[in-house]
């Protein structure tokens, strides 16, 4: 059987070099379909004979956006259609990323992390809905005409304290995705007295792709039209940020007491939520309100950590062109970027799977509890 590589579906993502050898598979990472210096995701299937080893090099790693993500990174693949994923013996000589792996089915997928595809969205907005008191309206249009959705949980008719969730700004990062499942899948537990407790005082808008272009092109950063939407809250505008405007406007229109905008860290091996800083504004009540959410989440998922984080002074970190900073200072939010890695926990490693989804479904599920401890009288 030859071999073959096929990206043509829903977030694949690779540059085919030569193919014919199994040991030496030649590929390159595709950069963000209008962003060509920002290569980094992956996801491709190759079909190949079950039993003889693969060896896969991918040559342009060095030349990604973050060629400090391939240091002690393993590759995800899945012998199954996606619907199980582990790790695979990886090595990076500082140029070149080689992977190798021994195939037990016809087709193997390979990706950077285990993907979240706009159908993982719909399903999962979609058991949301199956609750009462879960709805969704659509808030604008994505550049390539995507709806921007935005679930609704509340609890009666009556508006409480609105908490605001957002993930994949950065496509790539689908990571974001399984932590939804996992808040959700709590959060509408009738059974559960913590979630009840919060849906007593608080209401939830989760926005659970707000770059639907970029996650179905395989982009890691950016928008069609190559935006980094993280960059764009203070200007977003209809010709270049359309997904950004729609949602601010919305979150000013309602409030945020609280934002968490999803994210995944290319380097760093370690859960965190991004060091405040100095955004200019913050108050010493936010500061608190950060700081006690931070205990609480500490004591109830231990792949959390406040150890490792960006170093303060990082020169962008207070631009309030990020959405964190944004809320902070225009909605006066506990605001929040959740970080986790690509590769692995290194306090909690897993050898067989890294960080995995299941990790962030969990992660999600504590978050419920996490919230509760601020918004629960
Ligand atoms: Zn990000």
């Amino acid at each position: 059987m030859s071999l073959v590589i096929d990206t043509n579906f829903y977030g694949g993502a690779i540059t085919v070099i030569e193919a014919k050898d199994p040991r030496n598979v030649t590929l390159a990472l595709r950069p963000d379909t209008a962003a060509p210096d920002i290569a980094q995701w992956f996801h491709f299937r190759l079909y190949s004979t079950p039993g003889v080893a693969l060896t896969l090099k991918i040559v342009n790693a060095g030349k990604s956006a973050y060629p400090g993500g391939w240091e002690d990174y393993r590759a995800c693949v899945s012998p199954d259609g996606g619907i199980t994923w582990q790790r695979t013996e990886t090595s990076y000589d500082g140029s070149v990323m080689t992977i190798s792996y021994t195939p037990v089915s016809g087709v193997t997928e390979f990706a950077y992390f285990a993907p979240f595809t706009g159908e993982d969205t719909q399903r999962m907005l979609g058991k949301a809905l199956q609750d009462p008191r879960a709805s969704l309206d659509v808030l604008g249009h994505s550049i390539q005409g995507q709806p921007i959705q935005r679930l609704l949980v509340r609890e009666g008719s009556a508006k409480k304290t609105p908490v605001w969730f957002t993930a994949r700004q950065h496509p790539g990062e689908s990571q974001g995705g399984f932590v939804l499942q996992g808040f959700l899948g709590r959060l509408l537990n009738a059974a559960d007295p913590v979630s009840r407790a919060l849906l007593g005082v608080a209401e939830f808008h989760v926005v659970a792709d707000i770059n639907p272009d970029g996650t179905r092109a395989g982009n890691l950063r950016t928008n069609a039209v190559g935006a980094n939407l993280n960059r764009e809250w203070e200007a977003a505008t209809q010709e270049r940020s359309p997904e950004v405007l729609c949602v601010r406007e919305e979150m000013k229109r309602t409030g945020a007491s609280v934002v968490m905008d999803l994210h995944g860290d290319e380097a760093l091996p370690y859960v965190f939520i991004v060091n405040p800083g100095d955004v200019p504004g913050m108050t010493n009540e936010q500061h608190d309100r950060r700081q006690r959410f931070d205990k609480a989440l500490l004591g109830l998922n231990r792949d959390f950590q406040t150890e490792y984080n960006y170093p303060p002074s990082r020169p962008d970190h207070a631009a309030v062109k990020k959405l964190s900073p944004w809320a902070t200072v225009n909605l006066g939010a506990l605001a929040m970027t959740v970080e986790m890695p690509f590769k692995d926990n290194a306090n909690l490693p897993d050898p067989t799977e890294g960080w995995s989804p299941d990790k962030c479904r969990r992660l999600g599920y504590d978050f419920v509890a996490a919230l509760a401890s601020d918004l629960v009288k």
